[in-house]
């Protein structure tokens, strides 16, 4: 099963490997901007709908 650690868009803490940053693109009407959410490295991904494999 997929977790967050196999998602392109998880960057983990450099203190902590078991924890990283959701970061990822967002875009309104005027701007594009990044979001970011704290997550843990095995949180589950297959019911995330953003969820990008690596591809390494
Ligand atoms: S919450 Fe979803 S998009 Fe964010 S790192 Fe985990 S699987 Fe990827």
């Amino acid at each position: 099963m997929a977790q967050c650690k196999d998602c392109e868009r998880f960057y983990v803490l450099e203190e902590d490997d078991s924890r990283g940053d959701c970061i990822q693109k967002g875009k309104d009407e005027r701007q594009a901007y990044f979001y970011t959410k704290p997550v843990r490295a095995e949180h589950e991904a297959d019911g995330c709908d953003s969820f990008h494999p690596r591809k390494n």
